[in-house]
C-alpha cells in the first residue's frame, strides 16, 4: 500500500493529492475491512508491549478540516487498545491561561509519557493555521513558529517520543455532504455546529495554510502523511497501517522476567 508520506523539503499541493483513496487501493472496501481487523488487533499486540516495556512513547498528532473524520479515525483505529496506555488530547480554543503562556504551553503536558501512546485532536498546528486564517497573532510572530514547531518535535524525538503526524485530506463536496448529514440524521445532530459553516467560507484559506504548514513541517523525525480521507474505509486502514508499521520497526519486546521467578513458589 502508498504511505502517503510527506517527503521532509517536498512543496506540498493538495491538487496533487487524491481524496478518495480507492484508485490506490490493491483491494475493495470487503477485503479493506478483514485487513483493518487484523491491523486492529496487531495494534492492540504492539500497545500492550509498549505499555509493558515502559520505554517507548508514541505520539500521534491528527488535523484536518472540519468533519473530516478525526473523532472517528480515534474511535476505529484505537478500538481495540488498552486504555490504560492511551490518552486522548484534544485541543480547543485556548482558555485565557492557556492564552497568558507560550503556544506550546499547553502541548507539551499531554505529550506521552514512557509507555503510552498520546493522540492529539488538533494540536500546536492550530497555531499556524486558525490562527494566520483568523489573523490572531501578527504574522511575524506565527511565521516563525514553524521552525519553532520542528525544533520542539525535534526535541521530543531525540527524547525517545515517535512522531506520526496525519492530515485528513477530504475535499470541500465531501465536507458539504457530511455536513447535511449532521443536519439531517437526528443521531448526528449533535455534532452540527454554526461554526462549521462559518469555517467553511474559509476553505481556500484553510487549505492553504494547511499546505504551506505541512511543507514546511514534515520533517524525517516527525513527517506528515496526507491521508485520502472521502473513503471512511480507506483513511482507518492506511492510518492503522501506517502505525502498525512504525511500531513493528521499534522492534519491541516484553521486558525479560527479573531472575529467579522459576524458583518462587505461590502457596
Ligand atoms: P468536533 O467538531 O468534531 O467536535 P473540533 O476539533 O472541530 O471537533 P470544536 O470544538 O468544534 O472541536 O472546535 C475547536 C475549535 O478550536 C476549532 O475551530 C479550532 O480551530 C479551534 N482552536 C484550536 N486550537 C486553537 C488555537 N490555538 N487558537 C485558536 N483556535 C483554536
Ligand atoms: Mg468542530
Amino acid at each position: 500500500m502508498k504511505n502517503y508520506l510527506v517527503k521532509p523539503g517536498s512543496k506540498v499541493s493538495f491538487k496533487k493529492c487524491d481524496p478518495d483513496g480507492k484508485r490506490d487501493m490493491p483491494f475493495g472496501k470487503g477485503k479493506a475491512q478483514d485487513k483493518l481487523r487484523d491491523l486492529v488487533d496487531e495494534l492492540r499486540k504492539l500497545q500492550s508491549r509498549l505499555y509493558a516495556g515502559h520505554k517507548h512513547r508514541l505520539l500521534i498528532i491528527l488535523q484536518a478540516m472540519d468533519t473530516a473524520g478525526k473523532d472517528s479515525t480515534i474511535r476505529h483505529v484505537f478500538t481495540g487498545v488498552n486504555p490504560q496506555g492511551v490518552r486522548v488530547a484534544s485541543f480547543k480554543a485556548p482558555t485565557q491561561e492557556e492564552l497568558d503562556h507560550d503556544y506550546l504551553w499547553r502541548i507539551h503536558s499531554k505529550t506521552p509519557a514512557k509507555g503510552e501512546i498520546a493522540i492529539f485532536n488538533r494540536s500546536h498546528y492550530e497555531d499556524v493555521l486558525v490562527v494566520k486564517v483568523h489573523d490572531l497573532v501578527p504574522p511575524k510572530t506565527w511565521k516563525k513558529r514553524y521552525s519553532q514547531i520542528n525544533d520542539f518535535e525535534r526535541m521530543l524525538s531525540d527524547e525517545g517520543t515517535t512522531i506520526i503526524k496525519f492530515f485528513l485530506h477530504i475535499d470541500r463536496n465531501e465536507q458539504k455532504k457530511r455536513i447535511e448529514e449532521r443536519l439531517n440524521d437526528p443521531k448526528k445532530a449533535w455534532k452540527f455546529s454554526e461554526d462549521d459553516l462559518k469555517e467553511r467560507k474559509f476553505w481556500d484559506n484553510y487549505q492553504k495554510a494547511y499546505e504551506e504548514a505541512i511543507s514546511r513541517t514534515s520533517t524525517v523525525w516527525a513527517p506528515w502523511h496526507i491521508i485520502p480521507s472521502n473513503e471512511k474505509w480507506c483513511r482507518n486502514l492506511l492510518i492503522t497501517s501506517i502505525i502498525v508499521d512504525k511500531l513493528k520497526k521499534l522492534g519491541m519486546e516484553y521486558p525479560k522476567p527479573a531472575k529467579g521467578l522459576d524458583k518462587i513458589t505461590v502457596k
